[in-house]
């Protein structure tokens, strides 16, 4: 993430509305990728420094579950990011309690605008599904549905499927979270860890499947038309292999080869963004858009290492409870590989045109 001043000097982040030291409204504007000091301008604008006018996003004025901008010109009342919103956590009286809804909402969405916006960084075009219904991609934030009447549960799965993110909003609660991530036994389960790893599957199935690179999947990842079912059943009815840390980031990826992919994609957003932090704050040397795979591993490498130190002395768990084998670094080139080799093919055809 980038480091981000208000007009007065001070340092504002990406979440914020207001900064800190001046009281300022602030806003994030998508086309510059940048977060902007706000004057009001008029009723129902603002006007930025750099002299565009803006409105906020209607998901900021009616919940205050988002701090983007919609450029005046826009047609449409919600911003970028949550247009690409197709079910929003109830927010009515009937239900679940609103005031843990709205909670839950807000730090579903923080996590999506930081997953969108690394995506951005990266290249990846990004439309919604309203208006591109065959490529697009759509959210749709459930919750468990009790069964009228009784106390059974219909339980609401997290996962992807035809340009559609389910994400159970129970996820956005540190105890269900953490019950999940026990019961599973998992080293990591995070918000924005399940959205990452949810868009590796849209992102596989409309952008990556389709260039030349693609064949190789099976090499790297293993046949993914080996049968999903089956093999989830089996990784949930025995667990997985003994020696699964050698050739998977999680136990979960060892479960089908797209999960495999899903997982490793996770973790290539997932250092990419923190090394861009890193290199924003200056501790390294360069930023992970300027090097390739091995110089971001390499980097990648030291600064684990120093975050989990620092989180030991904090004394809490380690903010980076994996390892990197040599087997997981031909599967993170390969993510690597698809990105470059996606961009390439995009400038050429620009340049085409
Ligand atoms: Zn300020
Ligand atoms: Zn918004
Ligand atoms: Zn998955």
């Amino acid at each position: 993430m980038k480091k981000f001043y208000c007009k007065c000097g001070g340092e504002i982040f990406f979440e914020n509305r207001l900064c800190e030291s001046c009281g300022r409204f602030v806003g994030f504007d998508v086309e510059t990728m940048s977060l902007l000091t706000l004057e009001p301008h008029g009723e129902v604008n603002y006007r930025s420094s750099c002299g565009r006018i803006f409105r906020k996003c209607g998901n900021w004025i009616d919940f205050d579950t988002c701090n983007w901008l919609v450029s005046e010109k826009s047609n449409h009342r919600l911003c970028f990011g949550c247009q690409f919103n197709r079910t929003i956590p109830n927010q009515t009286n009937t239900g679940s309690t609103p005031q843990i809804n709205l909670f839950r909402w807000s730090r579903l969405e923080d996590a999506k605008k930081r997953l969108l916006y690394t995506l951005l960084t990266l290249g990846i075009p990004l439309k919604n599904g309203w208006e591109s219904p065959e490529g697009g991609l759509l959210f749709d934030f459930l919750e468990n549905i009790t069964i009228d009447g009784s106390d059974e549960i219909q339980p609401v799965t997290t996962g992807y499927a035809n340009g559609i993110i389910t994400i159970n909003i129970l996820e956005a609660d540190d105890v269900a979270r953490g019950q999940a991530k026990s019961n599973l036994n998992e080293r990591q389960r995070t918000v924005l860890g399940h959205f990452r790893h949810e868009v590796g599957h849209y992102c596989w199935e409309k952008i990556f499947s389709h260039l030349p690179l693609a064949e190789y999947f099976g090499e790297v990842f293993g046949e993914p038309k080996l049968s999903y079912q089956a093999s989830l059943n089996s990784y949930y009815e025995n667990g997985p292999p003994n020696n699964w840390h050698d050739a998977y980031i999680s136990a979960y990826a060892s479960s089908h080869p797209s999960e495999d992919w899903a997982e490793t994609w996770n973790h290539y957003l997932l250092i990419y963004e923190c090394l861009e932090t890193a290199y924003e704050l200056g501790l390294v040397d360069e930023s992970p858009s300027s090097t390739d795979i091995f110089g971001i591993l390499n980097r990648w490498q030291d600064l684990a290492v120093t975050m989990n130190q620092l989180s030991r002395s904090i004394g809490v768990n380690d903010a980076y409870p994996f390892i990197i084998t040599s087997r997981i670094k031909e599967k993170l080139n390969y993510v690597s590989s698809l990105i470059e080799s996606f961009k390439k093919r995009t400038l050429q055809e620009m340049n085409s045109l």
